[in-house]
């Protein structure tokens, strides 16, 4: 097969993001997917770019309080006992990642790849003429009860230190005028105006692809199986043979480990399975985003439907789903809004790629200078796909980073 000068294993919202912003900055850019675009994580997000999301998940004092969610096996946070063993090192990265001086550093790096990524996404949607697919309609964060609310506004402060803007709403009629339609159990809530949605996170990824094609852009159905170093190269070792690629991106998602140990880079990510239903147009009328924080779910409109979705399920790549979690979700949503049609909805699970800090892994492999890591974005890869894109291209082509990329170093753990 003729070589091409870069090649990108994943064609999900990152690999597809990175594709297009080489091939901006003139390179010839192929991507390999084994199968097809966005058909992982990227088909069946929330379809938030979730920019008010600065907060680690790995917060000083989880570990008090990770014990009584696990109690509840369907709650918004389990580990199936048959994954327990496999999970424990994460785990204990996680913990370590929960203490106060990680915690800084990883909100502090969190906060300035989510700024920068807000700017690069406008640019990546001027450039594709892709403001007909998104929605511009903000986000609301619920709190049953003033003491609920209360307990929130530590972390309140923080996004507002890191130039969050956000209005807290003090009564149901105050948040009726945003959304009508909610329990009146939700009496308080913030309001953080500069979030954004997509229309559909598939459609979102498949027009950018198509863009990337159109433009000259390649992408090939194929299984990258491992890579090689060969010369002043990589091969990937594929089921056709191999394919020599001067420099290789590893944006595979929740596999990409599997294919930086392959090289010998032994890197910890692990997968958040989440769950969800989309429900067709005419279900709910929804007008903003909601997040159900105390729950671990949130409601986004989806191509005029709605869509309800979230839990964080420790349990690896291979363990069959358990659409009870979905069904759990859309229960408590029909309680939440009470006009919710929840008939002819569709279920899904999805693989978030996970890092125990909550950052993603962009930069250069330890054992190969061709290759680069560009993964591992668990909550947010759409939110920060625009702005890692644009990292990776500044890495390729030697330049220095917009923001450091330190905190994202594959070698930090
Ligand atoms: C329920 C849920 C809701 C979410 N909501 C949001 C949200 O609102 N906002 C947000 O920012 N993020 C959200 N996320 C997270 C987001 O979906 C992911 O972070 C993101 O999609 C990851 O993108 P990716 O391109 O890295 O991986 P993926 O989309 O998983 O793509 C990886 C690709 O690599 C390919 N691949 C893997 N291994 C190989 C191989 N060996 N050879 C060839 N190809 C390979 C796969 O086929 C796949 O196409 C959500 C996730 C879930 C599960």
């Amino acid at each position: 097969m003729e070589q091409k000068h870069i090649t990108i294993i994943g064609a999900g919202i990152v690999g597809i993001s990175i594709a297009l912003e080489l091939q901006n900055q003139g390179y010839k850019a192929r991507v390999i997917d084994r199968s097809g675009v966005a058909n992982e994580a990227s088909a069946g997000s929330a379809g938030a770019f979730a920019f008010a999301d600065i907060v680690p998940l790995a917060t000083p004092g989880i570990m008090m309080k990770a014990p009584k969610w696990l109690l509840d096996p369907l709650g918004p946070l389990s580990v199936p006992p048959a994954y327990a063993l496999k999970i424990t090192p994460w785990m204990l990265r996680f913990w370590r990642a929960s203490w106060r001086d990680r915690y800084h550093a990883a909100l502090t790096a969190q906060s300035s790849l989510n700024g920068f990524s807000l700017t690069a996404l406008e640019r990546q949607i001027n450039n594709v003429d892709g403001e007909p697919l998104m929605q511009r309609d903000g986000q609301l964060q619920l709190y049953e009860g003033e003491q609920e609310f209360r307990a929130s506004l530590k972390l309140w402060d923080v996004r507002r230190e890191f130039g969050i803007a956000f209005e807290h709403l003090k009564s149901p009629t105050e948040i009726a005028e945003i959304q009508p339609g909610l329990d009146s159990r939700f009496t308080h809530a913030a309001f953080t105006p500069d979030w954004m949605n997509t229309i559909d996170p598939r459609s979102w990824a498949e027009h950018l692809a198509k863009v990337f094609v159109t433009r000259g852009g390649e992408i090939d159905h194929v299984e990258v199986l491992a890579l090689e170093q060969s010369g002043d190269g990589i091969n990937l070792m594929t089921p056709n043979g191999p394919l020599h690629t001067p420099k290789v991106i590893v944006a595979a998602g929740a596999w990409s480990h599997h294919l930086a140990r392959t090289l010998g880079d032994h890197i910890p990510l692990e997968t958040e399975r989440g769950y969800n239903t989309t429900l067709p147009a005419g279900a709910f009328d929804l007008r903003t985003q909601l997040t159900f924080g105390g729950h671990g779910f949130v409601a986004s409109r989806i191509n005029g439907g709605v869509r309800i979705g979230g839990a964080v399920e420790l349990g690896g790549l291979n363990l069959p789903p358990n659409f009870k979690r979905a069904e759990i979700l859309l229960e408590k949503a029909a309680q939440f809004l009470p006009d919710l049609k929840i008939d002819h909805g569709k279920q899904w699970m999805g693989f978030r790629p996970s890092m125990p800090d909550s950052l993603p892994v962009i930069g250069t492999s330890k054992r190969a200078s061709n290759v680069i890591y560009a993964f591992g974005h668990g909550h947010l890869g759409l939110t920060q796909s625009a702005g890692t894109a644009e990292l990776v291209a500044e890495l390729i082509s030697g330049k220095t980073t917009a923001v450091s990329v330190a905190p994202f170093a594959p070698t930090r753990f």
